[in-house]
């Protein structure tokens, strides 16, 4: 089933309204990684590919600009309505082409298309400013305008969500886009092209540049004087090499990077509530989002608890293929990410950590320690007693990991909680209102989960402080990101 819903993706380049192969004929493959097969072929844009894309843009950006707020809201009504449609058919692709388990994968299609929901709904809501300057001479009028064609990057790890994301609030706010999606997930996004197409989305308004060699295509975009703005998700260390090329045009950017989010659990905090959080703030996406739970800090006098509790409910998750119904905890993406997880769990345990569940890679069956099996397992595992120097303190681990640190004063978890470059999201747990108020201030995130492992929602503006990026996507700010104000001084007369 998934092999005949798979051929059916376009597999091209969709530059003015056309699929199209790469100028070069190139192309790469896609893989399962659940099985280690190749799955698809691709078209493998180039620099030829990424400059008639970005023509395409700026080309179409005048007429887009000028069409009405209504007629921008009903195409993203239209494809929100599509999306549902088909939530079988697009959880399927990106279960096959990304891992997570296809009930996860049916989650992030209601939540991908509640941005065009959200956002049809805000095309028709832009509005401005009406005021008098103080000495009473001149009115000051403020409007909006779209910012521009727009540089549109996503990563692999939400590939239907993270694209909308994006797009629904270009298209409410009038941007017509080039697109570049993570090259190990370029089905879905194909997938979100075509569905956009049939939602009478006019030609060269999206164009779709796939490629396994991101830099040139991106890099002929960012200097090509005719993209007003880039907005990125992906890694930090991505994200700066951007901005640095974004400082050559003084190009307006939105950058959503990486996280290493404390999770911290009070010694009054309702336990079964915090396991609940931890294992949605940990297992989401197999720990593969930015949002992931990277260090768990609870109070010594309950942390042995919180882990084993933890472990039990960790140890009973069944790792394989996420098609499979049985699956709780799909592969993850690539080999690399499995020997990226080994590492730091194996630096974890040297410096004293205690396995309370998993280490090692999996197999579709959930057996441990099969490292020759085909597809990127690895076991969902909780390290109790965690030295706060360890790797993974400091790394993103992008995996089925929980690593539990104990302390002893909230001063002291503050302190270690805000020790790290990066501030997206912060999890607490208490059940004290005054100490989750006073600690959710303290923390340096730009998002907190009080009681919750959970933060992602379309109608909240997502987004970082410190290197974790710029910029806030969904919410009411969300499309103001792809508007440019502008103001009108006229004399009263
Ligand atoms: P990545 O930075 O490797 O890739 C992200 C995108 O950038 C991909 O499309 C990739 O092809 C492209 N890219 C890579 N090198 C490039 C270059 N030299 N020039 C231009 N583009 C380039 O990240 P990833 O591995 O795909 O995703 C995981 C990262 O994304 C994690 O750090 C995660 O925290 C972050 N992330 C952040 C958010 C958020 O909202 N803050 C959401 C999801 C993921």
């Amino acid at each position: 089933m998934a092999a005949g819903l798979i051929g059916s993706i376009p597999t091209g380049l969709y530059i003015d309204g056309q699929w199209v192969p790469a100028a070069s004929g190139a192309t790469f493959d896609v893989e399962n990684p659940a099985t280690g097969q190749v799955i698809a072929t691709v078209a493998k844009g180039g620099a030829a590919d990424a400059t008639a894309a970005i023509n395409s843009a700026a080309r179409h950006q005048k007429a887009w600009a000028a069409t009405s707020p209504r007629e921008r809201s009903e195409i993203l009504r239209r494809a929100y309505e599509l999306i549902l449609d088909r939530q079988d058919d697009l959880a399927l692709i990106m279960t096959t082409e990304m891992g997570k388990p296809l009930a996860e994968a049916k989650g992030e299609v209601v939540y991908a298309a509640e941005f065009f929901r959200w956002f049809s709904e805000e095309a028709v809501r832009i509005n401005g400013d009406h005021t008098t300057t103080g000495d009473g001479k001149n009115r000051i009028i403020v409007t909006k305008e779209p910012v521009g064609p727009c540089i549109l990057i996503t990563p692999w790890n939400f590939p239907l969500a993270m694209g909308t994301r994006k797009i629904g609030p270009a298209i409410a706010a009038g941007c017509t886009m080039v697109f570049k999606p993570a090259e190990l997930t370029p089905l879905t996004a194909l997938a979100l092209t075509e569905i956009l197409t049939i939602a009478g989305l006019p030609a060269g308004v999206l164009n779709i540049v796939t490629t396994d060699e991101p830099g040139s295509v991106v890099e002929t975009w960012m200097d090509s004087g005719l993209a007003r703005k880039i907005s990125f998700t992906g890694s930090t260390q991505v994200g700066k090499l951007l901005l640095a090329q974004a400082s050559r045009t003084v190009m307006r950017t939105s950058m959503e990077l990486g996280g290493n989010a404390p999770f911290i659990v009070c010694e009054d905090a309702d336990l079964d509530k915090a396991v609940d959080g931890a294992m949605v703030a940990k297992m989401r996406n197999m720990g593969e989002a930015c949002t992931a739970a990277n260090r768990l800090f609870v109070h010594r006098s309950i942390a042995g608890e919180f882990a084993n509790r933890l472990a039990e409910r960790m140890g009973s998750l069944r790792v394989g293929d996420g098609t499979e119904d049985r699956t709780d905890v799909g592969p993850l993406v690539e080999r690399k990410a499995v020997d990226k997880v080994r590492d730091l769990v194996a630096d974890a345990v040297d410096r004293g950590a205690t396995v309370v569940c998993g280490q090692g890679p999996g197999t579709a069956d959930g057996n441990a320690d099969a490292r020759d099996t085909a597809g990127y397992f690895y076991l969902p595992t909780v390290l109790s007693d965690v030295d706060a120097k360890s790797d993974l303190m400091g790394t993103e681990i992008f995996g089925p990991v929980a690593p539990v640190i104990p302390y002893d004063t909230e001063d002291e978890v503050l302190d270690l909680a805000n020790d790290t470059s990066w501030g997206l999201v912060g999890y607490l747990f208490t059940q004290d209102i005054d100490r989750g108020l006073r600690m959710s201030a303290a923390l340096e995130v730009g998002m907190v989960g009080l009681n919750t492992g959970l933060v992602s929602n379309p109608a909240a503006p997502f987004g970082g402080v410190k290197q974790s990026g710029l910029g806030r996507e969904g919410g009411r700010v969300g499309i103001d990101e792809f508007l440019e104000i502008k103001y009108l001084a006229i004399p009263r007369t």
